[in-house]
């Protein structure tokens, strides 16, 4: 009975967690394309073109953030209904890193980056979830992080012969006592210096469900105050066996 009553009120903070996420997350975007298109309707005659201009690319910066959101919310349905498929094949993580990498896009003025790699580091990968994954990690490094804050992505090999991907950032940094919260749906670390930065708190729950579903795990570091790194290991390519192949995981993503 006990185990019940606790069970249901996670479920209930859970739920309370959701909507407060949801409110907050929708009505910044949501706010600025009113006034930003209240503005274009009302007075586009009196605008010239550069303000016309900044106004659309608010508006459609606001509706990009959204779509983010929605894509969240519907990796993490897919994910605790078995139905997040994957793709896997042999996948070369220098390469796979480096292209990642420059596919983000950050100003390198604001965000200087370091990438150090190490060549011959084959796994069975879905290109797209991994992607996705480590995308989160740099998008992570970026947000909670003040201008000029050097990224370093590493990938090396570890001691228990596996591969690690890391990215390693001088942001605000996190209190070890909220480490182990971090990985679970909706969380949202309170820091005075990350109090403006949006996020739906689903990026590391979708990234530990991807890694997971590749026989990884997923490692933190951190120092509040100094930086942080995250990154995931995943066991390397086994020659015998290891075609490529599509599969749903059967177990549920805790
Ligand atoms: P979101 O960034 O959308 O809130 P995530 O699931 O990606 O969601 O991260 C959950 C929380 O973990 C963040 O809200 C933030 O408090 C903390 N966090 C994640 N990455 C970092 C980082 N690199 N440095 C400091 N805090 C971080």
């Amino acid at each position: 009975e006990k185990e019940r009553v606790e069970r249901l009120e996670e479920i209930d903070q859970v739920r309370s967690d959701f909507i407060s996420m949801v409110a907050h997350e929708l009505q910044t975007p949501l706010a600025s394309i009113k006034t930003q298109s209240e503005t274009l309707l009302t007075q586009q005659h009196r605008l010239d073109q550069e303000t016309r201009s900044a106004l659309v690319d608010g508006i459609h910066r606001s509706a990009a953030s959204l779509t983010d959101l929605v894509q969240d919310f519907a990796a993490v349905n897919r994910i605790e209904n078995n139905q997040f498929s994957y793709h896997f094949e042999r996948l070369d993580l220098a390469a796979f890193v480096k292209e990642v990498v420059d596919l983000f896009p950050v100003d390198q003025r604001r965000y200087p980056m370091r990438v150090r790699v190490e060549s011959g580091l084959v796994v069975r990968g879905d290109h797209r979830r991994l992607q996705q994954a480590l995308l989160n990690l740099l998008n992570n490094a970026v947000k909670y992080s003040p201008r000029g804050g050097n990224i370093a992505v590493i990938v090396a090999p570890t001691r228990d012969g596996e591969a690690k991907v890391s990215v390693h950032d001088e942001g605000i940094g996190i209190r070890d006592e909220d480490l182990p919260k971090l990985f679970n749906k909706f969380t949202r670390l309170f820091d005075k210096r990350a109090m403006n930065i949006g996020g739906s708190g689903l990026g590391l729950f979708i990234t530990r469900s991807i890694v997971e579903a590749h026989g990884g795990h997923m490692v933190v570091e951190s120092e509040w105050g100094k930086g942080s790194g995250f990154g995931f290991v995943l066991p390397l390519w086994q020659p015998s066996g290891s075609s490529s192949s599509t599969t749903t995981p059967s177990s549920a993503t805790p």
